[in-house]
């Protein structure tokens, strides 16, 4: 299989051309039929198995036709796992005039309150900090989103952002696609997955 099997906008088949991105890794071959028809996906794969494009292609590839604002928010549980994840939707999207934010502790809330005024399609995001600008920057809310992502949801939970998680599910819209990543499926990332998903394709690697 090769990424030209999908039926990608050219613009994203550029992106991975340049990035040598030629065969798909088995978390992206097993989980994009799925994620490209419109469905749900939970994810089981650890770091380094290419979980990042896995779910950052799909979502490209449905801005491509809606470039809206605020289209979709990625939830990491630290910092440089946010700044990856940023630096991936910006190779991938480099071709399409793709506009991300970083929304993370300890940064300044008013240069982020700036950037979020700059309508971004996407978030990559700390949980407490997307709710702190949830709650306090004026204008901004992610009613109009498309797609959310948790990426290693598992340790999401261990750092103990449930609360918050559910404090963000609640201004979240219910008509959304959902992507949930994690490198082991506990008891607590199943009862996110049932709080959060709906009808999801399961995908291990
Ligand atoms: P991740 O698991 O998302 O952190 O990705 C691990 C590494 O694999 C990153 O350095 C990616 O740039 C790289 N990668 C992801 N998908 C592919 C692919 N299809 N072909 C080659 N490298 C890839």
């Amino acid at each position: 299989t090769s990424f030209s099997d999908f039926d990608l906008k050219d613009d994203i088949l550029d992106s991975l051309k340049s990035l040598n991105f030629t065969t798909p890794t088995p978390i992206q071959q097993a989980s994009l039929p799925y994620s490209l028809k419109g469905r749900d996906i939970i994810g089981i794969a650890q770091t380094g198995s290419g979980k990042t494009a896995a779910y950052v292609i799909p979502i490209l590839q449905a801005l491509w036709d809606a470039q809206t604002p605020y289209f979709a928010c990625v939830l990491a549980p630290t910092r440089e796992l946010a700044y990856q994840i940023r630096e991936t939707f910006d190779a991938l999207g480099a071709n399409m005039g793709l506009r991300c934010a970083t929304i993370v502790g300890g940064m300044d809330m008013m240069d982020q309150a700036k950037e979020l005024m700059r309508k971004p399609h996407v978030i990559v995001a700390t949980p407490g900090r997307l709710m702190d600008h949830l709650e306090n920057t004026k204008g901004f809310s992610l009613r109009a989103m498309k797609y959310l992502v948790m990426d290693e949801a598992d340790r999401l939970l261990d750092m103990e952002f449930g609360p918050v998680l559910d404090k963000i599910f609640q201004v979240l819209p219910r008509e959304r696609k959902t992507y949930l990543f994690s490198a082991t499926l506990t008891s607590k990332v199943e009862k996110l997955q049932r709080a959060s998903l709906t009808d999801p394709a399961k995908v291990e690697v």
